[in-house]
């Protein structure tokens, strides 16, 4: 038997000097749904997550706060994990950059790179940001200050580092775009990655002298090694570099990383740079996904009007609702928004109504009418039904398309329009509860007919809203394994446990439990 094909993707790793807030939550749900769609494509997927601790940052922050810094980060990893948890991220690691499978992977990288010659070491003054904990150049600033701090102060620095030869590179780099062209994504990040290179690199700094927080440089343990160049080698020491040969080998490269559009210069040109010295394959894409802004500002930690802990949100409602606001709402590769009024209105719409109603009408006639139980589904004709949903298959195939490609918020809303307008409008042509007086059987096909079509909606919405597919399976059940495959017609024809409907659903006062309650929202006014 052949190995299923591999799939590893990665998200950024993030600084943990405060809570994960929504801007973060948006990356990881997206390589979530990615992770969990590869899987139902029979991929052996390998979907990485951590923390960066190696910043002079934390350490500060775990000064502040009077905590030994291996405590605070020890902490705060496991605060960042609760959170992913509770959104149903379903990576199969976790990194803390402060572990020692990475340590010894790290160092035995920068000596590969120093051993090919592409280290060396000056005396350097630049100016920096403490910010991004990064030197910045003249093209780097605007107006005299980092874009992405403006009110910080940049500090000149002086001091003797190594250097990493990244000027050398420029060449090979330009060959990686031409010979991988979808290598940075979207085409707009291509461009400006493109431009950037084309114009020409300057060597980085890769080392810090004098600080005992990070890991040392092995063949100079007065310098430690600059946060940047750690942090992306964390791709390669959490699935064995350095430690475990076999399993390096078996997951790298990998299929994606995804990040922040902000740090796509380091993942597009550093980092394969890096990899090219150490004579190391390449990843296969770069994916750069857009910023969410929380009423027109970008959600992050220093931003002014902060939202909410997303963990408040999760609590309140689910995270599903949580997972299908961004996926539907925020283009992947571009920006969106995030308002709480949005929010509730996109979820009374989509989630209450639409999708809500479907589910609990559909059951409760199963229920009233036939005891919930529907025997024939293998005989039962799908033409009618058909007829309101015409070219499923290339649909379905569309459907595959986009969300392989990240374009989550155009393959929900095809689904909703599609898929569920479908069936709506399927239950009102063929009138099931009208009919249950008349002709029984026409309405015992009917409702095989919207059942059906709520398992291919389960599994086509199972990757965005793993939780609520599995609840439309377990009311049918139906095996939750159903694969991505199986929403084709003609392969649910002969799927054995289709041959009778039996209505499973948690049942509370007599009805199905609602889907998504409704959010009621107060009232503009008070009647007089
Ligand atoms: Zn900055």
């Amino acid at each position: 038997m052949s190995e299923a094909p591999r799939f590893y993707i990665t998200t950024a790793i993030d600084y943990p000097n405060s809570r994960p807030h929504i801007g973060t939550a948006f990356e990881k749900i997206g390589a979530d749904v990615q992770a969990r769609f590869q899987r139902m494509q029979g991929k052996s997927v390998h979907f990485q997550m951590g923390n960066d601790e190696n910043t002079i940052k934390v350490s500060q922050r775990a000064g502040e706060l009077g905590q030994d810094p291996q405590a605070y980060v020890n902490d705060m990893a496991q605060q960042f994990q609760a959170v992913w948890a509770a959104l149903k991220i379903s990576n199969d690691d976790f990194i803390q950059t402060t572990e020692e499978r990475h340590r010894i992977g790290c160092q035995k990288f920068i000596q590969a790179v120093y051993d090919a010659g592409d280290i060396y070491k000056k005396a350097y003054s630049s100016q920096y940001c403490d910010g991004c904990e990064e030197f910045k150049t003249e093209r780097d600033i605007v107006e005299g200050k980092c874009p992405n701090h403006p009110q910080r102060t940049l500090r000149v620095v002086e001091e003797e580092n190594y250097f990493f030869r990244l000027s050398a590179f420029q060449d090979r780099l330009l060959a990686l775009y031409q010979s991988q062209p979808d290598f940075i994504q979207p085409e707009t990040r291509r461009n400006e990655i493109l431009s950037l290179v084309t114009t020409g690199l300057q060597d980085v700094s890769i080392s810090r002298k004098g600080f005992d927080w990070g890991i040392k440089v092995p063949f100079d343990p007065e310098q430690t090694i600059y946060v940047w160049f750690d942090a992306l080698l964390n791709y390669i020491t959490a699935v064995g570099y350095g430690t475990d040969d076999e399993r390096f080998q078996r997951i790298w490269p990998a299929d994606f990383h995804v990040i922040g559009k902000d740090i796509t210069r380091f993942h597009c040109a550093l980092w394969p740079a890096m990899l090219m010295s150490a004579k190391l394959p390449m990843p296969k894409h770069v994916l750069g996904h857009g910023f969410v802004y929380f009423k027109g500002a970008k959600a992050s930690k220093s931003a002014a009007e902060k939202p909410r802990d997303p963990m408040d949100y999760i609590a309140e409602h689910g995270a599903e609702p949580f997972r299908y606001y961004f996926m539907r709402e925020c283009p992947f590769g571009g920006d969106g928004n995030f308002s709480e009024e949005r929010f509730i209105e996109v979820y009374n719409a989509d989630l209450a109504n639409n999708l809500g109603n479907l589910y609990s009408r559909t059951l409760t006639m199963c229920l009233k009418y036939f005891d919930g139980t529907l025997t024939g589904a293998l005989e039962t004709d799908r033409t009618a039904w058909v007829a309101e949903c015409p070219n499923f298959p290339q649909l379905v195939q569309d459907l595959g398309g986009l969300v392989g490609s990240f374009q989550y918020n155009v393959a929900l809303q095809k689904i909703w329009l599609e898929v569920l307008d479908a069936s709506n409008r399927y239950i009102q042509a063929t009138q099931p509860f009208r009919v249950i007086k008349t002709d029984p059987d026409a309405c015992r096909v009917a409702l095989l007919n919207v059942a059906e079509s709520m398992r291919v909606l389960a599994i086509l919405i199972k990757p965005f809203m793993p939780a609520t597919a599995e609840r439309f399976f377990r009311a049918f059940n139906w095996d939750d394994v159903q694969a991505w495959e199986t929403v084709s017609y003609a392969d649910a024809l002969v799927r054995p446990e289709l041959s009778e409907i039996q209505v499973r659903a948690q049942i509370s006062d007599g009805k199905p439990a609602p889907l998504f309650p409704k959010i009621e929202v107060e009232p503009p006014a008070t009647r007089s």
